[in-house]
């Protein structure tokens, strides 16, 4: 029985206001509530998975290359982690209780060893936050369900571009995915 957080892709590019594709002000305000959180559960010895999008720009196989500006490509300023997240995880990523992983759909369980780890880890509480509320998050969200993982989303540390979409996964986190939402 253990517990993890997934801080879903809070990179400068999706929050910072110059980002390629920044949620802009609702995703900079919960920027000390998910650093809150990420220590909460380090101090509290759960553990603490990051897993952050990369891409390569152009990339002609990849879906996203057509529907988004590039965005998170590997060692650019876009892809460090925003605000005080970034001399969090700095200061405490081990990959042990504190992993950053890279993934490249908008799931995290999509093609990385999420799932393994999280077996290894016997984790069966399973916590989100991050952004975007209604594309990673939800994604994200969705695989979880599928594989079994009981789910809490906190609403106070998720975020998205429109007020629609927020309330609208919100919404559906509770009614279809079975998640509580904190
Ligand atoms: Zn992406």
């Amino acid at each position: 029985m253990s517990k993890a957080l997934l801080i879903i892709d809070y990179t400068n590019d999706f929050v910072a206001p110059t980002g390629a594709l920044s949620a802009g002000a609702p995703a900079q305000a919960i920027a000390s509530r998910i650093v809150e959180l990420a220590e909460q559960f380090r101090a509290a010895g759960d553990f603490v998975f990051l897993p952050t999008d990369v891409h390569v720009p152009g990339d002609p196989y990849h879906p996203e290359t057509k529907l988004f500006p590039p965005h998170n490509v590997r060692g650019t300023w876009g892809r460090e982690f925003y605000g005080p997240l970034s001399p969090w995880v700095a200061a405490h990523a081990d990959a042990r209780t504190v992993t950053v992983f890279d993934k490249t759909r908008y799931s995290s369980f999509a093609g990385t060893p999420l799932d393994l780890w999280l077996r290894e880890r016997a984790v069966d509480d399973l916590h989100l936050v991050g952004v975007c509320t209604d594309i990673c998050v939800l994604h994200t969200a969705v695989d979880a369900y599928n594989l079994s993982y009981p789910l809490t989303i906190h609403q106070d540390a998720v975020a998205t571009f429109k007020p629609g979409g927020q309330a609208w996964a919100l919404d559906h986190f509770k009614t279809v995915l079975n998640a509580s939402l904190a």
